[in-house]
């Protein structure tokens, strides 16, 4: 696709990507061969010594626009789709969820002691962090179910309930929990102001990782999801992000940025889907013709060229739109990209796993481990269909008579 990003941008990606030639993708089998074998995804050892490498070579907290490069969304995005290829690199290059929205979050709403405290470990991959909204106990995609109880007892707040699906929690470096709960002693009839997020140290007294969650069956470690039980957990007043009351304000921030990685990370996995799929279908033969020849597969092949660079303009769309105007303003656009880019991926990853039979369903490939990480993401910071009520309310509100 011919969009033209500036010099930083080329030159940054041609960066990357020749880090992925001579680090990343040599790395890959190794991964493979675990999840073949059913253990876990990650190995810290491997992954800490890329980390060191990416970041002698400058391509470290690449998302973050206060970093070395002051990158915005617009030109994060190739990089981040670059990095996406190989779908745990994120991590290498200190670009991954939850670390990415949790240390925008605590750029825009934390304070000078929250920021030293944990902005820079964050920032310099020495901890890792997790997000803890959803609750196994209610219909987390609408947010205001959220009932998590937060106490205020003297100067310290007190937490009690139960979490599900906290990424990365697992994980041993993990050391924060930005934490989304109800006030107990909120006005109950009250429309907003119910909800606080707090900032809490994982190794507080009364905090439980109950269990890890597996997704598709795959084991995610070190970066596993888990269910974390709260009970009688203690943060001192000063751990409350932006003010009590004011959470869903700090939620709505952490996820404009967040979300439009989600896309970037989508294309990623799909052109790496689509490049697999041309490179098999061009080799293996069946009735004395390659794959390749079948009108099917062109089909598919095209199909899925017009769907990656369309879901792309739609990612840079929305990235400008964040750029130039934040988050508010660029509600929809973020809102189209989130469902657009996962349901794209989906069916272009399951178009190249048809290509390659059997091998496709085999951790031979990297293909079904890459359905299941675009599947996800249709769910992950909220299901398509309260994305798509988003974007149908704000259509229809272009037409609606005023006053
Ligand atoms: C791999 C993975 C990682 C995750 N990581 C995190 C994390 O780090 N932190 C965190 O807090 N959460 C995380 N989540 C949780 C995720 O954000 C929630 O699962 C999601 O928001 C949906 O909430 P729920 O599971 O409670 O589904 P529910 O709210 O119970 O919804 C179930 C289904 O109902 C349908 N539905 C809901 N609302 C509507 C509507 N308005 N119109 C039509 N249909 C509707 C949708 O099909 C939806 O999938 C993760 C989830 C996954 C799978």
């Amino acid at each position: 696709m011919d969009f033209q990003h500036n010099d930083k941008t080329k030159a940054l990606l041609e960066r990357v990507e020749n880090f992925m030639d001579e680090h990343v993708y040599p790395a890959e089998p190794e991964f493979l061969r675990r999840m073949n074998e059913g253990g876990p995804i990650g190995s810290s050892q491997v992954l800490h010594d890329l980390q060191e490498k990416a970041k002698a070579e400058g391509l470290w907290n690449l998302f973050f626009h206060h970093g070395l490069h002051e990158l915005n969304n617009v030109e994060f995005a190739p990089l981040c789709e670059a990095m996406s290829k190989v779908y745990w690199s994120q991590i290498v290059f200190n670009s991954m969820a939850p670390d990415t929205g949790n240390i925008e979050t605590l750029e825009a709403f934390g304070t000078e002691a929250q920021k030293e405290q944990w902005m820079k470990p964050l920032l310099a991959g020495e901890i890792s962090s997790a997000f803890a909204m959803t609750e196994p106990d209610v219909a987390s995609s609408d947010a205001t179910n959220i009932r998590l109880s937060i106490h205020r007892d003297g100067d310290e707040f007190v937490i009690n309930g139960r979490k599900w699906w906290t990424s990365g929690v697992a994980d041993p470096h993990c050391k924060l929990l930005i934490v989304l709960g109800r006030d107990a002693d909120a006005d109950p009839d009250a429309k907003h102001g119910k909800h606080t997020m707090l900032l809490v140290p994982k190794d507080s007294p009364g905090i439980t990782v109950v269990r890890e969650l597996s997704v598709f069956g795959y084991n995610e470690w070190p970066h596993g999801h888990g269910e974390v039980l709260f009970e009688d957990v203690r943060v001192p007043a000063e751990a409350v992000l932006l003010g009590k009351g004011r959470g869903f304000e700090v939620a709505q921030g952490r996820l404009g940025p967040g979300r439009i990685h989600y896309g970037m990370r989508c294309i990623g996995l799909a052109e790496r889907a689509l490049e697999l799929m041309c490179r098999r279908v061009l080799e293996r033969e069946t009735f004395g013709a390659p794959i390749a020849t079948r009108t099917v597969t062109l089909e598919r092949i095209a199909e899925s060229r017009i769907m990656i660079d369309q879901a792309r303009l739609l990612v840079l769309n929305a990235a400008h739109l964040l750029d130039t105007v934040g988050v508010k303003g660029a509600r929809k656009e973020v809102a189209m990209i989130k469902v657009a880019a996962p349901n794209m991926a989906c069916q272009v990853i399951d178009w190249a796993i048809q290509a390659h039979g059997g091998a496709g369903l085999s951790a031979d490939t990297p293909l079904a481990y890459y359905y299941s990480r675009a599947r996800l993401m249709r769910i992950g910071d909220g299901p398509d269909e309260v994305h798509r009520n988003s974007i149908g309310k704000l259509e229809l509100a272009r037409y609606k008579k005023k006053g």
